[in-house]
């Protein structure tokens, strides 16, 4: 990733203190003073995924989009489920769950954006993967707090727990530009600004959202933003599926950054975003998975593909996104969106050993004659072996190191009558 394009043959990541220390010719290498030496010879290595955007525990209700579009899905299903259902409880197994399934994809680092912020925190901290923890910024009250000062409240008391945390970060979240009124907006731009920390927010994701900002505010959505200060270079706007020529402009002239998730927006008929346009303009494009709710699956190797295969087919342009430009937005464009370029989203030394391991040797993969294209377009997650985080290992051989797999499967099964007895009232009524 750094410098671009970069294939390093027969060599070796050597780790320190859980940070890369060099790349270096495996041949160069003597016994040297190493502890240990884990010797993949058939594999690649490549920077740990950045999936820049999910809703973690919503792993739990994955398969339930019942073919709806995302107005309908939301309204339908998600909502009633959410308010029935979500509990400490549910964002423990379900962000666990989706955990598991990341770390075994590749993926060292995760962005999340869900209610009981402080558990996902706690979760993601016990399993040693990497996560920015969205403090949810709502006026409604829910069972989390009362009203906007109490969730700015509960949402610094969270970012000051994990100030020295070197594995969680936190960034604010609102759920889009139509659901936090303009004191709420202004609230947040003033703690954004003091504090540089980021905000996420779902933007310009289906035409009906420009339509309802439009009504309540007689401005687009990204223009409402625009008026409370929010687009900036600490902005991470997720979808843009509806961005125009112009919004793409507005975007890249403030540094704002962009989470791409091809796959739930095809999934819910919200169209595909103009990934090429906006690389073009010069914004940086990172990759997310959104929930498991409208995926179905945390594959960030699979959004990579999906992304590198509608850019080339949109744009009548084989050339559109390349493999080599599939595989940053999965990494280091995730960690300049969510700030932390500096630790993550490449192997240069000095970073923190985010490490994904591929074998590249089984039919779906050999003779592969550009590796690239072999890890985007041939191998996919099954071929995921190890990852690191931190220089840790999480995955080994394809096995959960941290995590009791079996357990969590099935308490993550206890779910299922619940979830169907929920889904059948909400139908009901
Ligand atoms: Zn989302």
């Amino acid at each position: 990733m750094e410098p671009s394009g970069q294939v390093l043959e027969h060599h070796t990541v050597l780790v320190r203190g859980g940070r890369v220390d060099s790349v270096v010719p495996s041949a160069r290498l003597g016994n040297g003073d190493a502890v240990e030496v884990v010797n993949r010879a058939e594999h690649v290595l490549i920077p740990g995924l950045v999936n820049a955007h999910t809703h973690a525990a919503m792993s739990l209700l994955r398969n339930i989009a019942a073919d709806l579009d995302l107005d309908n899905w939301l309204r339908k299903r998600i909502w009633p489920i959410e308010a029935r259902l979500v509990d400490e409880q549910f964002v423990t197994d379900g962000t666990e769950l989706a955990i598991a399934e990341m770390l075994l994809g590749g993926t060292t680092c995760f962005a999340d954006m869900y209610y009981y912020p402080e558990v996902a925190a706690r979760v993601a901290a016990r399993s040693g993967i990497r996560a920015c923890i969205g403090l949810p910024v709502l006026e409604q009250p829910t069972a989390w707090a009362r009203d906007l000062d109490e969730y700015l409240a509960r949402s610094l008391d969270l970012r000051d727990e994990y100030r020295a945390d070197p594995l969680i970060e936190t960034l604010f979240s609102i759920h889009s530009p139509a659901s936090t009124s303009d004191t709420g907006l202004a609230r947040l731009r003033t703690l954004a600004d003091q504090l540089q920390a980021s905000v996420m927010i779902h933007l310009l994701e289906s035409p009906s959202e420009r339509h309802r900002v439009q009504r309540k505010f007689a401005m687009g959505p990204l223009e409402r933003l625009q008026t409370a200060g929010l687009v900036t270079d600490l902005l991470i706007a997720v979808h843009c599926v509806q961005a125009s020529a112009a919004e793409i402009e507005t975007l890249a002239a403030a540094g704002s950054s962009v989470v791409h998730c091809p796959a739930s927006n095809l999934r819910l008929a919200s169209g595909i975003a103009p990934v090429t346009e906006m690389r073009l303009a010069g914004i940086n494009v990172a990759l997310g998975s959104d929930g498991a709710a409208s995926n179905d699956s945390l594959d960030l190797l699979g959004e990579a593909r999906l992304a590198a295969l509608l850019a080339t087919g949109i744009s009548g342009n084989a050339a559109a996104l390349t493999p080599h430009a599939a595989l940053e937005m999965a990494t280091l464009a995730g960690a300049r969106a969510l700030g932390l370029a500096e630790r993550t989203g490449s192997l240069l030394p000095g970073k923190w050993a985010d490490i994904a391991c591929l074998k590249l040797s089984g039919p779906q993969v050999v003779p592969h004659h550009d590796v690239a294209t072999a890890v985007i377009h041939s191998a996919g997650r099954a071929a995921v072996t190890d990852t690191w985080v931190a220089g840790r290992p999480l995955v080994t051989g394809g096995r959960l190191t941290r995590i009791d797999a079996v357990e969590l499967i099935s308490r993550a099964r206890r779910w299922h009558p619940t979830i169907l007895a929920t889904l059948d009232t909400i139908a009901g009524q």
